[in-house]
């Protein structure tokens, strides 16, 4: 049974595109604030009437948005303001607007002691990771504002095959910043066509292992990954994936099942889905334009069914005629069993008892997500198309 509703709402994109994103950041225009409040005064009421707690969050860039401070001080009220300590941003909109240090301001008001930025390797190599000319030098300059406000900074490295070499210069450069906290990585797994295309940056076994003891004395983060990067290879993944050992870390993408939270996100258009930022399920309504409290409803009612119940899982589609057989989704191919592999991810044949009646083919198209992984001969592939 739901118990509470977990409601991201994409208030503002990205200035960067970064290639390790789980939430898969891209630009968008920025969510009205007007929007933003009504959005929650609506959530907030029905979970209200309802009886089920409400949890919120503004994505995917916060700080970019053109009235950052008053998205914080707004969602806080909400929600109040512990997910904003610390306050993660890629530094770039700290570096670029003028009200800088209104928006630290407000942050600090609220109980944010610290700023949270990556990196991913030095000049030119993190430009190109996230995708922008000089966001390395704002994410500098950044930092530098940060601490001129009496904050400190955190940062998160994520170790990859461009930076593996240059750790320590990297390192140093951090250590000129008077970095306060650092938690170092390696680069993760996203079952994405975004994460795949980038598999190729995952850094050999060899390449890390001579960091390893030097990056656990620095980071109080990742030891585990850190003392067995064995785990963490391209070819253990793959293992584990086949074997249905779905890695835990994935656990941030996907919606929610068996336990008590349904996750919606909430789009710029005010288009409410069942998912995450980035990874959009099935679809509820409009809340502009249909009533807000009934798509909600329709969210709590049909919402765990996109996750839990349905024969393809994410979209509630029925199984095209075109999808081999018994083949898993990549995403699906590393849950535990068919049943569960079909009732999360996608199509991988017979659902359980448990599913509902199978819609009429019709039925279904207009919450359908018109997008499913693509399958090759082999099972293989990553990528989405649209159906
Ligand atoms: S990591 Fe953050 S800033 Fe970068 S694309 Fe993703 S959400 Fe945007």
């Amino acid at each position: 049974m739901v118990t509470r509703v977990e409601l991201l709402i994409e208030v503002v994109g990205c200035p960067t595109v970064c290639r390790h994103c789980w939430a898969q950041g891209v630009p968008y225009q920025a969510m009205p604030l007007g929007d933003a409040a009504w959005v929650l005064e609506q959530a907030h009421q029905f979970c209200e009437e309802h009886g089920l707690g409400f949890y919120a969050y503004p994505m995917h860039e916060v700080a970019a948005h053109p009235q950052a401070a008053a998205i914080l001080r707004l969602f806080a009220d909400h929600v109040g303001a512990a997910e904003f300590e610390p306050l993660a941003t890629t530094g770039v909109p700290l570096a670029t607007r003028e009200d800088w240090k209104g928006v630290l301001a407000a942050a600090a008001e609220l109980g944010t002691t610290s700023v949270w930025v990556a990196f991913h390797g030095i000049g030119v190599q993190h430009d190109r990771q996230v995708d922008r000319p000089g966001a390395y030098a704002e994410t500098c300059l950044a930092i530098q504002r940060v601490h001129a406000v009496g904050l400190r900074v955190g940062c998160t490295v994520f170790v990859a095959k461009p930076n593996a070499p240059q750790a320590e210069r990297l390192l140093g450069a951090l250590q000129r910043l008077e970095i306060d906290g650092m938690s170092w990585e390696p680069a993760t797994y996203y079952p994405t066509a975004r994460g795949r295309r980038n598999e190729r940056l995952r850094p050999e076994l060899a390449e890390l292992l001579p960091l390893a003891t030097r990056i656990r004395a620095l980071s109080p983060f990742h030891h585990d990954a850190w003392a067995n990067l064995e785990a963490h290879t391209e070819a253990a993944w793959a293992r584990r994936a086949l074997a249905g050992d779905w890695p835990s870390e994935l656990a941030e993408m996907e919606p929610r099942h068996d336990d008590q939270g349904l996750r919606l996100v909430c789009r710029p258009g005010l288009e409410l889905r069942t998912g995450s930022a980035g990874l959009y399920r099935e679809r509820h309504g409009n809340l502009r334009t249909d009533v807000a409290q009934i798509v909600f409803g329709r969210a709590l009612q049909r919402g765990g069914w996109s996750t839990t119940r349905c024969g393809s899982g994410w979209t509630r589609c029925l199984q095209l005629a075109s999808w081999p057989p018994n083949t898993a989704t990549e995403p699906g191919r590393g849950l535990t069993s068919p049943k569960r592999r079909s009732a999360t991810c996608g199509w991988t044949g017979r659902s359980g008892p448990d599913a509902p009646p199978r819609l009429p083919a019709d039925s279904c198209r207009p919450s359908c997500t018109r997008e499913r992984v693509r399958v090759r001969p082999d099972g293989g592939g990553w990528g989405t198309m649209p159906v």
